[in-house]
């Protein structure tokens, strides 16, 4: 029998902060205009304000004053980010539901987050190390099998990153396991040794386009889910626990408008817009039902909110890693996406 994850807990959202450091190349042209003041709040400078303190001598700084959860600077790690919501991780062996997400846009440091390098390895990659440390030091007699898959939504297209060539896979309401993507491969795993490459590599296949706002701009949303189920076995009887993480590398949330191209390259942006409306509208609700009990959280809008429903819904955690560039140039994109995740605290 399937057994619904016990609801003590409610629907939960955390919203933290990573701000990366400086490119090498921006270090010649650009300047720093994050401040971190402490873990959870930080500073932005006006590029035009910012070179005399004119701002600061004024106390102009207040309206560009930002407070989150949690406040990760250009000298932190995807470790240190990851100490933060480790225990949120493990809550999917005992049969629990979340969802972390990385939303900024187009170079902010979203893929360096979740997947990461060998030497600063990713969200995703630390969540699959967290989950095989816990099932190796777990006394029960319970059987685990941890499973995952690897897809993308582009232009409201679901792909397979798992299969080399994947055609276009479908949405199913499944009576037991809910909302399933038909045919897409689910791998077991037995450690998290082979998954940064996995990674990698799935997401080389990732359709990529390039935009004026940059050559490698990524159009589309990543989303790895991990599965873990356990079954509990007593002398009495057995049971199911089912836990889901989906770990999400959002499209950039650049506007379409802002970077001036037209065809097939707008349509993109209106559908990426689409399912990133979706995903905001959801989380809106989200925060609100945390702060207010229950509201409608309108899932159904967008093939990426379908899918990461489970995650979304009933007494699942929601994370949200807004990732922002330090250079002054990126201003604008810096300011929409904190305005953004301070509207979904
Ligand atoms: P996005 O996925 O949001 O488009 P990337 O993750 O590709 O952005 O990051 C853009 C660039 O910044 C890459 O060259 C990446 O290696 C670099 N970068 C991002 N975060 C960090 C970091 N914490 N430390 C060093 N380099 C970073
Ligand atoms: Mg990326």
């Amino acid at each position: 029998s399937i057994r619904a994850p016990s609801s003590k807990r409610t629907a939960s959202l955390l919203v933290a902060v990573k701000c990366r450091p400086l490119t090498e190349a921006e270090q010649k042209r650009s300047r720093h205009i994050i401040q971190v003041t402490n873990d959870k709040s930080l500073i932005v400078l006006d590029p035009d304000l910012s070179k005399d303190y004119l701002d600061l001598i004024q106390n102009r700084t207040k309206e560009r004053r930002y407070s989150f959860d949690h406040v990760f600077g250009p000298g932190c790690t995807n470790a240190d980010v990851y100490r933060n919501i480790s225990s949120t991780i493990a809550g999917v062996i005992q049969g629990l539901n979340a969802t972390v997400f990385a939303y900024g846009s187009t170079g902010s440091g979203k893929t360096y987050t979740m997947v990461g390098t060998p030497k600063d390895p990713g969200l995703m990659v630390l969540s699959l190390h967290t989950i095989f440390d816990l099932i190796k030091k777990d006394k029960t007699s319970d059987i685990f099998e941890v499973s995952c898959s690897f897809l993308e939504v582009y232009n409201e297209v679901i792909y397979d990153l798992l299969e080399k060539s994947s055609g276009h896979l479908e949405l199913r309401e499944d009576p037991e396991h809910g909302i399933v993507v038909a045919g897409l491969r689910s791998i077991k795993v037995q450690s998290a040794d082979k998954i940064l490459e996995l990674l990698n590599l799935g997401n080389s296949r990732r359709k990529t386009e390039s935009t004026e706002a940059n050559a490698t701009s990524s159009r589309s949303h990543a989303v790895l889910e991990i599965t873990v189920k356990r079954k509990q076995r007593n002398q009495y009887q057995s049971q199911i626990l089912r836990g889901k993480l989906a770990l999400v590398d959002l499209a950039g949330s650049e506007r379409a408008s802002e970077t001036n191209s037209g065809g097939q390259k707008l349509r993109d942006g209106a559908n990426i817009n689409r399912s990133l409306l979706a995903l905001a509208n959801c989380i809106n609700a989200l925060g609100k039902q945390q702060k207010k009990g229950l509201a409608y959280v309108p899932y159904r809008n967008s093939k990426l909110t379908r899918i990461l429903k489970d995650g979304l819904s009933g007494n699942s955690q929601t994370i949200m890693v807004a990732t922002i560039s330090p250079a002054d140039d990126q201003y604008h994109h810096t300011i929409n996406t904190l305005k953004y995740a301070d509207r979904a605290k």
